[in-house]
Parts: structure tokens; C-alpha cells; sequence
């Protein structure tokens, strides 16, 4: 199997990473080569061993993963001790925690993973069109300084995403979208396709919100999910049944 795994440079004593598809394999009628999403239509052995070979490759198991019910809102989860390890968070779009080896996930298919770190917290984020515009990133900054973290002293790594190349929206209904947002991260959100047509760049305003709050953008997966020559990337909108690829975040046990 050959599917995309980036480690994503975090510092602090953090460890992330994004996946991707394996462009070798077949995703019709059942996503496979890396979806590690049972939401999309998949036969179970092939998410098993999908799963297990990340877990190897990240030294996790996928057993403890803490995945998200992502709903594109703006509500943020926290894992505690207390919670059970695997638990999944119903109705957010982020997860922060304090805990260390507790794997919190980001599922994505266009929409812009980000992994967040500090001094002993971490977190992750779904931040799509509508979550960067009802402020889910801001929320999951908030979150992390609630658990202590000085906000300047946060790392964001952001993962594959659709780009402005490709993200073509109704100009009409893109202006509505950006209608909200500070100029900055308006601006830098605005783009258009490869063909001319107006189009939103996602990654870019997730940068901007998160330079807006003090956060330092310390990485940024230069992709496209639609038009990654390589294909090495799911993308909902070059495919509906497209699987789901993921952003992990977790703190290390200090050694
Ligand atoms: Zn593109």
C-alpha cells in the first residue's frame, strides 16, 4: 500500500500527521486505498487494514483514535482523563486536549484539516466554508487558551485541502460567505479557478484567521485535493463517493 502519510511539523511535544489515498487503488463502488472514514460506503477489511497501516506508521492505535461527528458548526470538544479512549465527539468540528496519547482526528475530503499545537495541549480542526465562516477556527483557539495555552505560543500545521484553483462557487454566493469575515481573511479567500471563474481559497483564509489571532502557521500541505497531478488525495467534490483522508494530532507521554 502505498497511500500518503505526511508528518506534519508541530514542535512542542506534539506529533502530527496528514494521510492521503493510495492513487493505485480502485475507490468505486466501495472507497478504498486510505479512506479511514465507515461513513463512506467501504467494505469493513479494507477500512481495518487502512486504519492498522496508519497505526503503524504513526505509532498509534486505531482502536484509541477520537474521531469527530463533524456537523460544519462551530462547537469545540474536549477530550478529558476521564473520557473513554476512542470516544467519539458528536455535533464539533474541533477537538483540544491536554491529555498526552489521545489521537484526536480531523476526516476531510476538500475541506481544510488543521492540527494545532502549544505547550502541553493539542487540538484539531474541521474547517470547511462554512466552519471558517462561523468561526470554528477563533473557537478552537479560544478552547486551547481555556486549557492554559498562551495563544503566540500556538503551531498550525494545515493539511490538503481544495484549492482556489478549483473551489468554483456563484460569485454571489461566495460574496455572502466572505460577507462576515474580516478584510484580511476575505481577501486572502478570494480567488479564481484555473478556468476563470470565481472560487474560494479555503487554506488561504484558514492562515489568515489563524495569523489574525496570533498563532504562527507553521506548515501548509502545498496541494490541491481535486487536481493533485498525482492523485494522491480524496476530494467529495471530484467525487461523491469519495473516501475520507485525516489530520492526527496527539501529545507525546514525555519519555
Ligand atoms: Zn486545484
Amino acid at each position: 500500500m502505498s497511500t500518503v502519510i505526511e508528518e506534519a511539523p508541530l514542535g512542542h511535544d506534539a506529533r502530527g500527521w496528514f494521510t492521503g489515498r493510495d492513487p493505485q487503488a480502485p475507490e468505486r463502488p466501495f472507497a478504498a486505498g486510505g479512506n479511514l472514514s465507515h461513513h463512506r460506503p467501504h467494505r469493513p477489511a479494507d477500512l481495518a487494514s487502512d486504519r492498522a497501516h496508519v497505526g503503524r506508521l504513526t505509532g498509534t492505535e486505531p482502536s484509541t483514535w477520537h474521531f469527530m461527528q463533524q456537523v460544519h458548526g462551530p462547537e469545540v470538544g474536549t477530550i478529558h482523563s476521564r473520557t473513554p479512549a476512542g470516544a467519539q465527539l458528536r455535533d464539533v468540528d474541533a477537538l483540544v486536549t491536554t491529555e498526552a496519547d489521545r489521537p484526536l482526528l480531523v476526516q476531510v475530503a476538500d475541506c481544510v484539516p488543521i492540527l494545532l499545537a502549544a505547550d502541553g495541549a493539542v487540538g484539531a480542526v474541521h474547517a470547511g466554508r462554512r466552519g471558517v465562516v462561523l468561526g470554528i477556527i477563533d473557537a478552537a483557539i479560544a478552547a486551547l487558551e481555556r486549557l492554559g495555552v498562551a495563544t503566540e505560543r500556538i503551531v498550525a500545521a494545515i493539511g490538503p485541502a481544495i484549492g482556489g484553483c478549483c473551489y468554483e462557487l456563484p460569485i454571489d454566493e461566495r460574496d455572502r460567505s466572505l460577507a462576515s469575515l474580516p478584510d484580511e481573511v476575505a481577501t486572502a479567500a478570494t480567488a479564481t479557478t484555473d478556468w476563470g471563474s470565481p472560487s474560494l481559497d479555503l487554506g488561504a483564509a484558514a492562515v489568515a484567521q489563524l495569523t489574525a489571532a496570533g498563532a504562527t502557521v507553521g506548515s501548509r500541505v502545498e496541494a490541491c485535493t481535486w487536481c493533485d497531478p498525482d492523485d494522491r488525495w480524496f476530494s467529495h467534490r471530484a467525487d461523491p463517493t469519495a473516501g475520507r483522508q485525516v489530520g492526527m494530532v496527539l501529545r507525546r507521554a514525555s519519555a
